[in-house]
């Protein structure tokens, strides 16, 4: 029985819609009522309850609150709505949705919690998943997935912030691990850590790979991709769409960058542009991972800054993405500036010169 069952009903509604509320952004909200700065970890500016001339309203990005030292009003995304707009829970959910372009859940109780379950439980087992990894990488196992790390430059600190691993070159020991977890054959069929064979039996999708877990923007391991060591096809391979996973809805290391205190974001094609940067100091870096930027990306990124950079491969293939995606981005209201890499220069320095320079106020 889940926790949110015994609770009353109001409770249990308002549960419902939690994952909806975690997509929105309080600062991005409240910014379009009064002018907020950035001040240490919080924002401050003028309250849009009472009349003053000296800022005393915070608003938190951590916590995803706001609180009046005047007037003492207080509270979170929805209770702003509420008393701004005067609208009741349900109108403000849906005003927000609205505004910010996200599907707000169905109303109608036990399908919505159903499905609440079965995303926590596939995020649960990626995170084991992806220890399994992380611990085969530093074991025997994983000795050339740590020596391609090393050979791009990539050290044990950063491997551990991004969670990387190493799925070994067995059959099953991943699916068998997650067994003795608990986890039964169709749920880790569901998560995209598993195939049937023709056999009937459920094998590792990932193999010999170099793991990568795709985080979600609060830090929950919701996907992954792995890498080949060797010339085999496909070079790169991800989970396909799960329960906790949709590809055009997520952009890679956005639980980071969403964190920098740079006043824009660069998006980058792939895992190891995105971490290489990182590690190079550039903390606002996203991976559109392939795709060309969808909408609902754009609307993602509009959440944490208007003003984004993209760089992409200076190939063909990069520049038309990259053209597309600026269209993609300029429609929802962004700053868009594309980037190319000059041959012969460092990526990591040219980065931070443009960047530094291209949204200067
Ligand atoms: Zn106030």
């Amino acid at each position: 029985m889940h926790m949110s069952c015994r609770m009353p009903k109001c409770y249990q509604e308002s549960y419902m819609y939690d994952d909806f509320i975690s997509k929105i952004d309080i600062v991005d909200i409240i910014s379009d009522y009064t002018g907020l700065k950035r001040q240490g970890n919080e924002y401050i500016g003028l309250c849009p309850f009472h009349n003053e001339k000296t800022p005393s309203f915070h608003v938190s990005r951590d916590k995803q609150t706001y609180y009046c030292f005047g007037c003492k009003k207080g509270g979170n995304v929805i209770t702003f709505i509420r008393s701004k707009e005067g609208l009741d829970f349900f109108d403000s959910l849906r005003y927000l949705a609205d505004k910010t372009g996200l599907e707000l859940p169905e109303k109608g109780g036990q399908r919505s919690n159903k499905k609440a379950e079965i995303i926590n439980r596939t995020i649960e087992m990626n995170t084991v998943a992806a220890q399994f990894f992380y611990q085969n990488l530093k074991a025997g196992r994983g000795k050339e997935a740590l020596e391609y790390l090393k050979k791009r430059q990539i050290n044990p600190s950063t491997v551990k912030r991004f969670g990387l691993g190493f799925a070994p070159d067995s059959w099953d020991l991943l699916v068998k691990y997650l067994v003795t977890k608990g986890y039964k054959e169709n749920e880790i069929l569901t998560a995209g850590l598993g195939l049937r064979t023709k056999k009937e039996t459920i094998i590792d999708r990932f193999r010999n790979r170099l793991m990568f877990p795709i985080f979600d923007v609060r830090g929950n391991v919701i996907a992954f991709g792995g890498r080949v060591l060797d010339d085999q096809l496909p070079k790169y391979m991800n989970s396909p769409e799960t329960p906790s996973y949709r590809k055009k809805d997520n952009l890679y290391a956005l639980n980071y960058a969403r964190k920098s205190e740079q006043n824009n974001i660069v998006i980058v094609e792939g895992y190891m542009d995105a971490i290489s940067l990182y590690q190079a100091g550039i903390d606002n870096v996203v991976a559109s991972l392939g795709t060309a930027l969808t909408e609902r990306q754009a609307l993602l990124l509009k959440r944490y800054t208007k003003n984004v950079i993209i760089c992409y491969d200076a190939d063909l293939a990069g520049q038309t993405a990259a053209l597309k995606g600026m269209d993609v981005l300029a429609d929802k209201g962004c700053n868009v500036k594309v980037i190319t890499i000059p041959s012969g220069k460092d990526p990591d320095d040219y980065i931070k010169s443009e960047g530094a320079g291209a949204f200067r106020k």
